[in-house]
């Protein structure tokens, strides 16, 4: 109900609140050091959610999904997980829950990133590579392809189909639909009233986006400030996504389904196409072929800004701001990170004393595998070809020709 909801507000249960309490409200910071190393005049203020158990946003959404779940009587959720952030978090909110986890975790990751597969289990969770020969989505796309990295998409269809064939079972997504994105803005509505704490507001708002949970979660209490109308500044949004992976600043707003198998229903929302594998980069939370469809309607009207940054230009800006900061950022949050050091570039060269926030959706500390192939000069600044795009999306439109 929370997704179709009209309700302004809705509040969060007293379970969910002691459980956020494990690590919120998590910090805002003023990067000072980072100001200084850039010269700049902004001021550049990071919402911290890398203190959260799984050590990203995720767990701000698990932990409500997991309570409603176990109210409900559900004994087991099956979801995909990109990277292992979302696994790690439904894992986590799993076992505060007393709930049995299954996790379909992109073949990719699942071999580049060991350690979350180890966390999930730590949680108690059941973890399977994707794609997998226990799904008939799983053994399609084996049968074509053995070799393939897997994508959400794929790992998506297979949870579903595991969720569909099993009792007691309900599918969860960490992120896309509308209750995901309203569970994030516990981080927006944080950062204003930590803001009125030092009597700031900002002028830019800065976030990475794989389906755009984190950004929205930070950026839609703000907008709400602008879509009133009186704001008390003509704030800008900007969203970042891959260019390995650029459905708003590069793909269409068509009908789509959110994964490769075609299960879920067709939401109106930016896509380069269901059927889209992307190339296997760091930031496995932006290999996600959709945006979350209200994110989508505002870039569609223009006051969300996309933006797109390969990955070497990325974890580039992440070193930087580490040795600055002390903090390591997660490969998703490096986008961010270098559009907030872009912008806050900008700001000497106009001498423009803005403020400047960003979520930094997590810590890089199970990354290094990224953050090694950066230093040792292996990384790939990938761009995906348009002809890639045209072709995803010309049989995106075969297919429903009313799109
Ligand atoms: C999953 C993830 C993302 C991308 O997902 P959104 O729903 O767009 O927020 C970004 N950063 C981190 C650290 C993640 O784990």
């Amino acid at each position: 109900m929370q997704e179709v909801s009209e309700k302004r507000t809705i509040p969060i249960p007293e379970e969910v609140r002691e459980a956020y309490r494990l690590w919120r409200p998590t910090p805002l910071v003023r990067a000072r050091r980072l100001e200084k190393a850039l010269k700049t005049p902004a001021r550049i203020y990071y919402k911290y959610e890398g203190v959260s158990p799984t050590g990203s946003h995720k767990p701000n959404t698990a932990v409500p999904q997991a309570y409603y779940n176990m109210r409900q009587g559900i004994e087991r959720l099956t979801t995909e997980t990109g990277a292992g952030q979302w696994g790690s978090a439904l894992s986590f909110a799993g076992s505060l829950f007393d709930l049995d986890v299954e996790v379909y975790m992109v073949r990719v990751s699942y071999e580049q990133k060991p350690y979350r597969k180890v966390m999930m289990r730590l949680f108690g969770a059941e973890v399977v590579p994707s794609p997998s020969t226990q799904t008939a989505v799983g053994r399609r796309v084996l049968e074509e392809d053995p070799d393939t990295p897997g994508s959400l998409g794929i790992a998506i269809s297979e949870a579903i189909e595991r969720c569909l064939s099993q009792e007691n079972t309900r599918y969860s997504l960490g992120s896309l639909l509308n209750h995901v994105l309203m569970h994030q803005t516990v981080t927006g509505q944080e950062a204003a009233e930590q803001l009125r704490m030092v009597d700031d507001y900002p002028d830019t708002v800065i976030g990475c986006v794989g389906g755009g949970s984190n950004f929205s979660g930070l950026a839609y209490p703000f907008l709400r400030d602008r879509l009133r109308g009186a704001p008390p500044k003509e704030t800008r949004f900007i969203a970042v996504e891959s260019t390995a992976c650029p459905s708003i600043s590069r793909g269409e707003y068509l009908y789509d389904h959110g994964d490769t198998g075609r299960m879920t229903p067709l939401i109106k929302m930016f896509t380069v196409g269901h059927e889209f594998i992307p190339e296997p980069i760091h930031a496995g939370g932006l290999r996600y072929h959709g945006m979350a469809p209200s994110l989508s309607a505002l870039v569609r009207d223009r006051l969300v800004e996309p933006r797109a940054y390969d990955q070497v230009e990325s974890l580039s800006a992440a070193v930087m701001f580490a040795r600055a900061e002390g903090l390591i950022p997660a490969p998703e949050t490096a986008h961010a990170v270098k559009a907030a050091v872009d912008e806050a570039t900008r700001c000497r060269e106009t001498g423009e004393e803005r403020t400047i926030l960003m979520l930094m959706s997590g810590h890089g500390l199970l990354d290094m595998a990224a953050y090694e192939a950066l230093l040792e000069g292996r990384l790939t600044p990938f761009q995906l070809p348009q002809k890639t795009i045209d072709e995803n999306l010309g049989r995106l439109k075969q297919l429903y020709p009313f799109a």
